[in-house]
């Protein structure tokens, strides 16, 4: 029966296939494609963790049929029966080999999506003792997932490209559904996850948690894949293999889509298609307005890599690398200043001359490092009860100097070959400022000691807390450009969580406080001879780049996929027409109503 549940759209399009669901278990679980080659190993290193664990339990089981009967707590003889029972039950083996067989999950991967299938028959059972051997199940299945972590197995690599894993599994042609997309449906996906998943076999995905502005929702955007966030329930009521739909403009999931739904849906997604096509006609043209203003197009990028993407969509330089994103899905091992530095110069050098802006890392809230490694043994802590308003960006930084000079020299150094901007996110006074500042000094003083070669940098600062856009004059005096964060300038000017699913609906880029202060700063930032972008999400929604044109932003930053569409609005946008009416919209009780008339 088709049903439709509500989210939040996070990235445009149709996506169309069967559900792929990863399930949120107590232990870690890895989820990669295999090789078809390594079919045979994966089932093999599942035999062996289930028979460790039969082993286990049976030793367990001699060892209180030595007892005296009456020390032998029988509850615990009657659960390793049923536990055994299960483990020998030929039936949940052979659905986890059939993922693996069929659809190339790892072993962990397979075990709990046979695990989900099995769940729900349990849930479904009407005689309550055995709708209650459920946690039965899930104690074993996390007993040979436990096991499986001894086994060895090749870290998981990164998923290959969505046509190279098209072309291996047409080379298995073990069934009829191997060519079908696959959607991802989870409850919630750390951006370590994301970045995991991203540029994979999936063609969209949906997670029942998760803000618009959320971090992995920006990810995700970075996919160039329908998505949707915060669908609630999703992952519950979606089922392994169901047939989706992810309308990733509405910000809807379709579950079991009817033949006519399915015919519709397939329409839109062709003139989705054939406009994307359209767009990428613009790629080598200037965007440069009615009225004769060159507007500068920035890319977003989250690892080096993604510098093809940028460069293929026209951008005329990244006004954002979100550093972080190398520190990240490491257990908590954080890059030494070599490896930083080939990723700086690898996106300096992938963008061919174009210049870099790299923003120092950016960890903490809702992009937390993983546990264990460096991390833990500093005694930091990831998680704290307001992490939003705790020890992230900055100040994350600044509590560990010897970090943050590991990753200046790394960025000082990869400038050296080529332009780079070096922009520092969450600044709030001007102790920051100053201490940041003099740490940047020093490690220019230790590239000097040691003798390597670095390269000028200019210096910004993202406004991205009020305190930030009211105190604007000490940052233009301290900064040679200014970057608005929208995403955080909206979480705190608004005291909205931009994670928190539950709140979305206040989350508003067009509140007159946040406009005023996005107002103020280019304002600023002009009256003063800085540059100033915008580098937020607010920069790639083409719904605002008139307004944001109007208050006289002539730099965005954004996702390389939204770069043509804001294009299209730039080219079509005067100016000097746009001016009063922005005047207007910022100055109205409710500027929605104005944008839209
Ligand atoms: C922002 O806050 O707008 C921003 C660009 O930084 P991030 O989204 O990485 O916090
Ligand atoms: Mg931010």
């Amino acid at each position: 029966m088709t049903f439709s549940i509500h989210g939040l759209p996070v990235a445009r399009g149709i996506a169309i296939g069967r559900a792929v669901i990863v399930a949120s278990s107590r232990v870690d679980v890895a989820h990669y494609f295999i090789e078809p080659l390594e079919v045979d190993r994966e089932i093999e290193r599942l035999r062996v963790a289930r028979n460790q664990v039969i082993d286990e339990l049976t030793r367990l089981q001699q060892s209180l049929s030595t007892m005296k009967a009456k020390d032998a707590p029988q509850e615990l003889v009657a659960l390793l029966d049923v536990h055994l029972m299960l483990l020998g039950d030929e039936d949940l083996i052979g659905g986890v080999k059939q993922w693996i067989v069929n659809r190339l999950y790892n072993a962990e991967w397979a075990l709990t999506a046979q695990l989900e299938v099995v769940s729900r028959q349990f849930d479904e059972m009407e005689d309550d003792y055995l709708r209650e051997r459920k946690v039965d199940l899930e104690q074993i299945a996390e007993r040979v997932l436990r096991a499986m972590k001894g086994s060895p197995s090749p870290l998981a690599p990164p998923l290959p490209p969505r046509d190279a894993r098209v072309a291996s599994r047409q080379e298995l042609l073990l069934d009829d559904t191997i060519d079908v997309p696959l959607i991802l449906i989870a409850h919630d996906l750390s951006p370590a996850d994301m970045l995991q998943f991203k540029k994979s076999v999936f063609a969209g995905f949906a997670t029942d948690v998760g803000g618009k502005t959320s971090h992995t929702a920006i990810v995700a955007r970075s996919m160039d894949i329908p998505a949707v966030v915060g669908a609630r329930s999703a992952s519950q009521l979606v089922r392994q293999d169901d047939w989706v739909i992810i309308d990733g403009d509405a910000g809807i999931v379709i579950v079991d889509p009817s033949a006519i739904i399915l015919a519709e849906y397939g329409f839109k997604q062709r003139q989705f298609e054939v406009e994307r096509q359209r767009l990428t006609r613009l790629r080598h043209t200037p965007a440069v307005t009615l009225d004769d203003k060159k507007i500068e197009l920035l890319a977003n990028i989250e690892s080096p890599e993604d510098t093809s993407a940028a460069v293929n969509a026209g951008a005329v330089g990244v006004g954002l690398f979100r550093s972080e994103f190398l520190f990240m899905g490491r257990k908590g091992k954080l890059p030494d200043e070599e490896e930083q530095y080939l990723a700086y110069r690898q996106a300096v050098d992938g963008m061919q001359g174009l210049p870099v802006t790299i923003r120092t890392v950016d960890v903490g809230a809702d992009k937390p490092l993983d546990k264990g490694g460096d991390r833990e043994r500093s005694g930091r802590e990831d998680h704290h009860l307001n992490p939003a308003l705790g020890l992230r960006a900055i100040r994350w930084s600044l509590a560990d100097p010897a970090m943050f000079l590991t990753q200046l020299r790394a960025i000082l150094r990869a400038a050296a070959f080529g332009q780079v901007n070096l922009l520092f996110p969450m600044l709030g006074n001007a102790k920051e400022i100053q201490q940041t500042l003099g740490l940047l000094q020093q490690a220019r003083t230790e590239l000097d000691e040691r003798g390597v070669a670095h390269g000028p940098v200019r210096l910004g600062a993202m406004i991205e807390v009020p305190a930030a856009a009211l105190t604007l004059p000490l940052f233009v005096k301290h900064f040679d450009f200014l970057s608005i964060g929208t995403n955080d300038l909206i979480q705190y000017t608004l005291a909205i969580d931009r994670a928190d699913e539950s709140v979305a609906h206040l989350y508003d880029p067009l509140h007159p406080a946040v406009l005023r202060l996005v107002a103020d700063t280019i304002a600023t930032c002009q009256a003063s001879g800085k540059s100033v972008s915008v580098c937020g999400e607010m920069a790639g929604d083409v719904a605002l780049t008139r307004l944001l044109l109007g208050l006289g932003l002539r730099s965005f930053s954004m996702h390389p996929a939204q770069i043509l569409a804001v294009k299209q609005q730039v080219l079509r946008s005067d100016t000097s027409k746009l001016a009063a009416w922005a005047q207007a919209v910022l100055l109205s009780e409710d500027p929605a109503t104005l944008l839209s008339s």
